[in-house]
């Protein structure tokens, strides 16, 4: 991407939206077209293309989604589906009806199948059945691949799908019942110190693994990828076994169990009391490591460890 290169980051108020607009500018790049959720209805597909139209991006990151934990996935399917594939398809779409050269469409790592063997090769999608907790966001997602690789053999175009593991970061939703473990844990474990409570409740029996990226490493490793030589783009649009997806996995590499990172945010936050798991409140996969050999080979690796992460998220909830 040149310096000036118009560039679409749709979802710019969200947690990795907003760290790839700081990481855009960080890097010199302003000529940014942005719409809040109120300017610009993305489920709106003529409004979609009127904004293609009149801003005629170069390059779009699709970061806008509907997301939410385990809670808001199972009890908003209807409204994970449909936003989801409302808002990714008018936005591939109007992509390649103004000619944009390049598009990063963020997924999630639970496309994967739910009992996925590990760590997670791009090439394992649709190799199983799915997790029932988040199934109608995942098959949006996987909707969403297809789309891209759909578009890229029929039209030509240059789109490429990125699957983060679990984010966190600055401006996080912090909400105990929608949000995803690791901003809910720094949340029960800052208010039960103030509160001088003597146990956090930890949902599950603690033994499900998870990994969680930084989402200030997410971004740097979107624009990474957006500003690849061509030859390794295409390299990566065209995976060497046949059928196989233009898709990419972003992760920090390792993971741990849910036990293990109650007991990192409870020292992070300096809680005292005692964990107790709630085993009636469910799960979720067991665990979704993804492979990061592809991305490594590339030459991008995560820098952000977890605990220095995870106190860099505890600061940012203090100064909300
Ligand atoms: P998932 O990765 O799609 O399963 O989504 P989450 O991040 O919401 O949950 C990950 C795991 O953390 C699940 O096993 C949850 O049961 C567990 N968990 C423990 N405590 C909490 C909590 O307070 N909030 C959430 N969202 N998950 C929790």
């Amino acid at each position: 991407m040149n310096k000036d290169a118009r560039i679409y980051v749709a979802g710019h108020r969200g947690l990795v939206g907003s760290a790839l607009v700081r990481a855009l500018r960080g890097q010199g790049y302003e000529n940014l077209a942005l719409r809040t959720h109120a300017e610009l209805d993305l489920m709106d597909q003529k409004a979609v293309e009127a904004f293609f139209q009149s801003e005629k991006p170069e390059y779009v990151f699709l970061a806008a989604a509907r997301v939410g934990g385990i809670y808001a996935n199972n009890s908003y399917p209807a409204e994970f589906i449909l936003s989801n594939l409302g808002i990714q398809t008018s936005v591939i779409h109007a992509s390649w009806k103004t000619g944009v050269k390049r598009l990063l469409f963020l997924g999630s790592s639970c496309i994967y199948p739910r009992e996925c063997m590990q760590p997670m090769k791009e090439e394992y999608l649709l190799s199983g059945p799915l997790e029932m907790t988040n199934r109608p966001y995942a098959i949006a997602k996987i909707a969403g691949v297809e789309m891209c690789s759909a578009y890229n053999r029929q039209y030509g175009t240059r789109y490429l799908s990125v699957m983060p593991t679990n984010l966190y970061g600055p401006g996080d939703n912090y909400d105990l019942q929608n949000s995803h473990v690791l901003p809910a844990l720094i949340r029960k474990f800052h208010e039960a110190k103030l509160r001088g409570d003597s146990e956090v409740v930890v949902w599950g029996t603690g033994t499900p693994k998870r990994e969680f990226l930084y989402s200030e490493d997410m971004a740097d490793a979107c624009v990474y990828l957006m500003n690849l030589p061509e030859e390794k783009f295409s390299s990566l649009l065209a995976p060497s076994a046949p059928l196989t997806f233009p898709l990419i996995n972003i992760g920090y590499g390792e993971d741990l169990s849910i036990a293990e990172l109650a007991q990192l945010v409870k020292e992070v936050v300096g809680f005292e009391g005692k964990i107790i798991q709630d085993a009636s409140k469910p799960d979720g996969t067991p665990r979704k490591l993804l492979d990061v050999s592809r991305l490594n080979a590339i030459g991008w690796s995560a820098k952000t460890g977890l605990r220095d992460g995870v106190t860099l998220a505890y600061n940012d909830f203090l100064s909300r």
